[in-house]
């Protein structure tokens, strides 16, 4: 007997649905209306209050204990003059502490890592499964801008190098005559999990690690709109019509400069092709997605990305499972057969 579909949940609103992604938890007042006011941002900086987000090569600092990955912030005077041409970037306030953005170099890594000896400087991504959701939106804001100011020093359009204003937020050419003024890039994406009746489509890239399948996704082109770019990308993939097109939720994902927006969409028919960009699709039902899973024949994106939340909840609502719960099983299960195999 095949379920019913179920309508996506409109019953929480978009900002609730989009608070669960991973990145997004940051409850910063942003203090955008301080940017411009020097006197205030030095004063803040210099405060007892002050913690500075050290980003080095766009990597972040974070310290490990047994029960994760936890974000390190420098006090005041734990880091040598902040570098003159790059100076730190407000992020915000919780309440207590004013965050800043750092960037360091080489040796005040080094004076770092002397003074944090348990931390070091690693990949976000990487970091982001083991870390308080919080602290995780914190080191993604910081890393978002840190890769915009370092990629962004000379002019698009004169060519003159590019100086910061508003407390890290604005770029101005230092060309008086061109004065261009630039802001932080964030490159919008859809990502969308295809449905049809009982359901959902999985692909796979060339260029992914073995058995890896995801949702569809792609960048939003010039001239178009988010439901456009879905339809777009869907046929171009897999060459699958829709009937229906659903927002969810979206995440902001730095790596390096996306901004993640999620959408379920009902399919006309199952009928689909593979494409330079996917080279397998495959339907899943929750017994199939559940029966992969578990013999190890399909890896899933993991839990931090929206690809995940979009699935699970699929899977979630047709079941009333947790995704997160079969991909833990899976992975003890494949850990007991390495054992046994080495046995
Ligand atoms: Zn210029």
């Amino acid at each position: 007997m095949s379920l019913q579909i179920t309508p996506v949940d409109l019953s929480i609103d978009q900002i609730t649905r989009s608070r669960r992604n991973r990145f997004t938890s940051v409850r910063l007042d942003r203090l955008v209306e301080y940017r411009d006011n020097e006197e205030w941002v030095e004063a803040a900086q210099n405060s007892e209050a002050a913690r500075f987000v050290p980003l080095w090569r766009s990597r972040s600092l974070l310290a490990s204990t047994d029960e994760g990955q936890y974000a390190v912030y420098l006090k005041p005077g734990e880091l040598d003059r902040p570098d003159a041409i790059q100076p730190p970037t407000l992020l915000g306030t919780d309440g207590k502490r004013y965050f800043f953005a750092v960037s360091i170099n080489d040796s005040q890594r080094e004076k770092v890592l002397a003074l944090y000896p348990e931390a070091q400087f690693i990949d976000l991504r990487r970091a982001s499964v083991d870390m308080d959701a919080k602290h995780a939106g914190v080191l993604a804001y910081a890393k978002a801008l840190h890769y915009w100011q370092h990629r962004h020093g000379f002019c698009g359009a004169c060519g003159h190098p590019n100086r910061l204003y508003s407390s890290g937020h604005k770029l101005v050419c230092g060309n008086e005559e061109c004065a261009r003024q630039s802001f932080p890039r964030i490159d919008p994406a859809i990502i969308v999990l295809v449905t049809q009746d009982d359901a959902c489509l999985l692909g796979r890239n060339a260029n992914w690690p073995p058995k890896h399948f995801s949702t569809l996704a792609g960048f939003v082109e010039p001239g178009e709109s988010l439901e456009d770019a879905v339809v777009r990308e869907v046929y171009e993939e897999a060459r699958i019509r829709l009937k229906e097109i659903h927002y969810v939720s979206s995440q902001p994902w730095p790596f390096p400069a996306s901004s993640m927006c999620g959408f379920y969409a009902e399919a006309e028919s199952r009928d689909c092709a593979t494409s330079e960009e996917l080279e397998e699709l495959r339907w899943f039902t929750v017994p199939g997605l559940e029966a992969a899973v578990l013999e190890g024949s399909v890896r899933l994106s993991p839990p931090v990305s929206i690809a995940f939340r979009l699935l699970a909840d699929w899977y979630s609502r047709r079941c009333g499972k947790d995704l997160e719960h079969l991909v833990r099983k899976a992975k003890k299960l494949r850990r007991e057969s390495d054992r046994i195999i080495s046995i």
